[in-house]
């Protein structure tokens, strides 16, 4: 194997599938996290941001009226929704940015579908003056208002893509182009733990700060760690995020939920590791959904930021070894979730998190038939603020149906 592909290895996935012009860029940017991952200055740095701009620690809540409903679980929903921007993805972006200026870099881009990456990219940007281009498909521009006039405000340009399907997928290929031209002076932040070595590892070291506090957190209310860590897969960041200081913790399982969508028969989901194939995307070897003539299918689920046509190589690797399970929740389910996390614990979850809050009912059935009682920690990524229009219009006719309540 050459050493291009041989580098950045989870089992036999990852590595750094490359045009030789990018090459450059992703060395130096592997050096340079490779000095500060060992710099304590950085990690003080990083630290303080976290906590006075970020919010952390984020609490590590017991749903007590959750966990009664469901019988046999006790849940702890590790609050990533309490985050400044509303979700986990900071985390990765502050990291980033604080290397980008390590590195003297001015200029900051990143691929975004739904925005929020967008928004998270730019609210790190705008803390410390750097330039801020957003790369975002013109489908998805017109779809995300919202989001895009809040990137605005946040003082970085939107560029649309026009090429392709004019989505994540062509933004992502866009910014990977600018970045090949433009490194001496412009930083790359993907959004999730995907594409060429060094990212992946790197925005699992950003995201691991959620399993690191989780773990102490649980151990300090339970004395004993949990049974299971629960959370949704997109790309894959909160979940490694959450999961990656429990690797080694064989007794505690690790659950991925992926997106359903319609249905994994309907090919309108987006459950690249439970119904995917082994390929290579945007620098990177991992489970995919792509058909017969090697085209990437588009992903669907009811919650945009689930809809990627793949996921990081780590997942890919602890699904193949077996040390985390991965299943899927409809749009359907998802959706009863975020109405009944709401309506129990008075917290709106993004329709995103929600899907790992539905699984919580399977998870409880299976506990219940296993005669057993269950410690459970769910990462809620985000809040779900941003999906209350979209849920008014899907849930209407739901909300009048006294079985949901
Ligand atoms: C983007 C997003 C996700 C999915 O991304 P991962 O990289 O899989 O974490 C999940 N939840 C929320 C709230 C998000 O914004």
């Amino acid at each position: 194997m050459s050493e291009m592909v041989s580098k950045g290895r989870f089992g036999r996935f990852g590595g750094r599938y490359v045009p030789e012009t990018l090459m450059p860029a992703l060395e130096e940017l592997e050096i340079a996290y490779g000095e500060a991952r060992g710099d304590p200055a950085y990690h003080e740095e990083l630290a303080y941001y976290l906590r006075e701009f970020v919010g952390r620690p984020t609490p590590l809540y017991l749903a007590e009226r959750l966990s009664d409903d469901l019988g046999v679980l006790k849940v702890y929903l590790k609050r990533e929704d309490l985050c400044h921007t509303g979700a986990h993805k900071i985390n990765n972006t502050l990291a980033q940015v604080l290397l980008a200026r390590r590195l003297g870099k001015t200029r900051i881009i990143a691929e975004t579908g739904a925005g929020q990456h967008g928004v998270a990219t730019a609210t790190a940007a705008a803390l410390f003056g750097l330039d801020c281009d957003i790369y975002m498909g013109e489908e998805d521009i017109g779809r995300q208002s919202l989001n895009v006039f809040r990137m605005r405000l946040l003082g970085a340009r939107v560029i649309p893509v026009t090429s392709g399907s004019k989505t994540l997928k062509d933004a992502t290929n866009e910014t990977l182009r600018d970045w090949t031209a433009s490194v001496r002076t412009t930083h790359y932040i993907i959004g999730s733990v995907v594409g060429p070595h060094p990212f992946p590892e790197m925005i699992r070291d950003c995201q691991s700060v959620i399993g690191r506090e989780a773990r102490e957190q649980i151990l300090e209310a339970e004395g004993r760690l949990p049974d299971a860590c629960v959370a949704c897969v997109g790309g894959g960041s909160n979940s490694i995020g959450l999961f990656h200081p429990f690797v080694d913790d064989a007794d505690v399982a690790l659950i991925g939920v992926e997106a359903g969508g319609r249905g994994l028969d309907s090919e309108e989901h987006g459950a690249s590791l439970t119904a995917g194939r082994v390929g290579v995307l945007h620098g990177c070897e991992t489970f995919l959904l792509y058909d017969d003539d090697g085209q990437i299918i588009p992903a669907h689920s009811v919650s945009a930021g689930l809809d990627y046509p793949g996921v990081g190589p780590e997942h890919s690797h602890l699904k193949d070894s077996g040390r985390a399970r991965y299943v899927t929740v409809e749009d359907h389910d998802a959706l009863k979730a975020f109405q009944k996390l709401s309506v129990l614990e008075g917290i709106i979850p993004a329709f995103e998190s929600a899907h790992a809050i539905s699984y919580l009912d399977r998870m409880a059935e299976e506990t219940r038939e296993a005669g057993e009682m269950k410690t459970v920690v769910l990462c809620l990524s985000g809040r779900g603020d941003k999906d209350v229009h979209q849920a008014e219009g899907l849930l209407t006719e739901m909300l009048d149906d006294e079985e949901v309540r």
